[in-house]
């Protein structure tokens, strides 16, 4: 960035693709990106979300364009770059948003669990991004942002591939930053921590963890999906052109202790 000033966080005229973008955490993405300015590719398995997403994104002046994808299907990466492109001609920023998490005790874990989990969150994270990376090095210019987790930083005695494709989407990360930074194409990740979505909401009224992970944290507070917001649009921007390979903790100070 030669320049800071009031629109260095401004997404005008840029696009981004957003996995999982019409539901849960997501769709807080995508809503903060179009505010900003971004117009936004959602890809997502079914249409759930889909018309909600679509108003939030229109009201806040920006188009929104929809593919139905399962991102592990084979051939789903270049597909999924190539109707965005189809869409919209360009894109600056992606979004590996799309993830799953299964639970189950160490002796019962499922093969097929396994298979699932890394195949969603740490393999659909690496096919995507390369496919990406040949469109964002060429324009010498981009953005990918990795979605990771506590357990990129943590284990989990009931979630192995999560923690596992976590830490991973951690190392992928990194190693992308490090490719990638000479043709100015910036990644790095979101790590949110406790948040309060319907996905978490046992998990907070669980009479022992619940009260357990607030305590853990210095703030206090689960977060919220606004929490988000901020930190995605910094990642985003040309706020952060010289930043790249960190994965920002979203979580109160979770990690500190
Ligand atoms: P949700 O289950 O609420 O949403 C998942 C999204 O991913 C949906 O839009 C879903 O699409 C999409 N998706 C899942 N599998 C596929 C697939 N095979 N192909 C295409 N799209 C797919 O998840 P969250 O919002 O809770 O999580 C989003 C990300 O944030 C994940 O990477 C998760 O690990 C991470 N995260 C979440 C936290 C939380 O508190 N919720 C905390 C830390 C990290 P569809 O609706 O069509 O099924």
């Amino acid at each position: 960035m030669s320049d800071f000033n009031r629109d260095s966080f401004s997404l005008k005229g840029q696009v981004a693709i957003v996995t999982g973008g019409a539901r849960g955490l997501g769709k807080f993405y995508t809503t903060a990106l179009s505010l900003y300015g971004a117009d936004v590719m959602v890809v997502s398995r079914t249409q759930n979300g889909w018309d909600e997403i679509r108003q939030v994104v229109e009201k806040n002046g920006q188009r929104v364009g929809f593919f139905q994808q399962d991102v592990t299907a084979p051939g789903a990466a270049d597909q999924i770059i190539a109707a965005t492109l189809k869409e919209f001609d360009h894109f600056d920023i992606l979004v590996n948003n799309a993830g799953v998490i299964i639970r189950n005790d160490v002796l019962d874990y499922k093969d097929e669990d396994w298979q699932k989990v890394i195949d969603i969150n740490l393999n659909a994270t690496y096919y995507l991004s390369h496919a990406a990376a040949k469109v964002l090095t060429k324009q010498k210019h981009g953005k990918i942002i990795n979605i990771g987790s506590m357990l990129s930083y943590r284990a989990g005695k009931y979630i192995f591939p999560y923690t596992a494709s976590k830490h991973a989407v951690l190392g992928l990360t990194r190693a992308y930053a490090d490719a990638l930074a000479k043709d100015n194409v910036q990644v790095n990740g979101l790590a949110p921590g406790y948040i309060s979505t319907d996905m978490t909401k046992a998990l907070q009224e669980d009479p022992v963890r619940g009260p357990e992970i607030a305590a853990h944290i210095p703030s206090g507070d689960w977060g919220v999906p606004a929490d988000l917001m901020g930190p995605m649009i910094f990642l985003a921007s040309h706020a952060s052109d010289y930043v790249t390979g960190v994965m920002v903790p979203v979580d109160g100070g979770y990690l500190l202790r």
